[in-house]
């Protein structure tokens, strides 16, 4: 079987550009990124060491190939820079020494999963390579799922506290309002009661599709939990985010839901800085105000009151 073959389908044919290897070399190395390239290994580039940290950033590989020996830092330091990255990034060593046990053992012992000597063991290279490309690209999807709500393909509450505090310090840094809607389904223990759990299931997944269908590319539409939702809205000030919370409030309440009808849910609003000036008094703002919503009869919208 050609090494080709055996790079993760699945994987590649989500985002074609994640098979990515940065080579870090001294020296114009030819044949080798050719070789790599004929493997159906991508290189995302090919730098010195100094600006190998600038190329990690900018390339995201999944993997880092050395040529032994470079200058600008020594190998462990650069295996510490991987491991330390992000996203940890596997280094294997290559260079036309040859690998005896002892240069093999240092490569393992300063943090590379290998070495390889160039040009004669590339076939073993190769296949190692793609397997440690294999297992960054199921890590990465790993990761991806498990910030993502089983039912509805939202994010979940990890996502969302992410999402929170990164608008938050966006408003802190650059004064950039952001709004949190949290909705709640009204009565959704009756809906379980009279149709069915696998109907309420269905009436989860169609208010997410919703949520999903209204949010804009820099909106976090996330299940927080049982049928509880939040969407968090970038860049938008009280206003906006109250305008939208009555246009989504309006759309559920319209549209009703295949064997179980028409279903509401309430919405509590607060923004940042209008409500709020925190990520934890942003969340306490609209969880107040959804209770206001619910307690003045649900199928509607109650925002935060404004701080002083
Ligand atoms: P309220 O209008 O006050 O929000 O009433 P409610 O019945 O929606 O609220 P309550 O908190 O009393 O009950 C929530 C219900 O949501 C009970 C629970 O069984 C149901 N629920 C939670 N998670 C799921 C789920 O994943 N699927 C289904 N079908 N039901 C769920
Ligand atoms: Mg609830
Ligand atoms: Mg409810």
């Amino acid at each position: 079987m050609k090494a080709k073959s055996q790079i993760d389908r699945s994987s590649q044919s989500r985002s074609r550009d994640q098979a990515r290897v940065l080579l870090i070399t001294d020296e114009p190395l030819v044949q080798f990124p050719a070789t790599l390239e004929v493997a159906g290994i991508h290189l995302a580039g090919i730098c010195n060491a100094i600006a190998a940290p600038i190329l990690l950033r900018r390339s995201r590989p999944q993997l880092v190939i050395a040529n032994v020996p470079f200058k600008g830092m020594s190998i462990q330091e650069l295996a510490r820079m991987l491991a330390e990255s992000q996203d940890f990034v596997p280094l294997i060593l290559a260079g036309e020494e040859t690998s005896t046990l002892e240069l093999r053992r240092a490569a393992m012992s300063a943090g590379a999963f290998d070495y390889f000597q160039l040009p004669a063991e590339v076939d073993l290279l190769i296949p190692n390579a793609i397997q440690l490309i294999n297992l960054r690209q199921r890590m990465d999807r790993l990761r991806g799922e498990a910030d993502l709500d089983h039912l509805t393909g939202l994010a979940n509450r990890r996502r969302f506290r992410v999402a929170l505090s990164r608008e938050v310090e966006r408003w802190r840094r650059y004064g950039a309002p952001c709004a949190l809607l949290l909705l709640d389904i009204d009565h959704m223990k009756k809906i379980n009661d009279t149709h069915g759990h696998p109907a309420g299931d269905l009436v989860i997944r169609q208010i997410a599709d919703t949520l999903i269908r209204v949010s804009r590319d820099n909106d976090t539409a996330a299940r927080l939990g049982g049928e509880e939702f939040s969407l968090l809205l970038a860049g938008t000030d009280e206003a906006k985010a109250e305008l939208a919370a009555n246009r989504l409030r309006a759309i559920l309440a319209e549209q009703p839901i295949e064997g179980v009808g028409n279903v509401t849910v309430s919405i509590g609003v607060a923004a940042c800085p209008a409500h709020a000036n925190s990520e934890r008094t942003l969340y306490a703002a609209s969880d107040e105000a959804l209770y206001v919503a619910k307690n003045k009869g649900r199928n509607r919208v109650a925002v935060a009151p404004q701080i002083s």
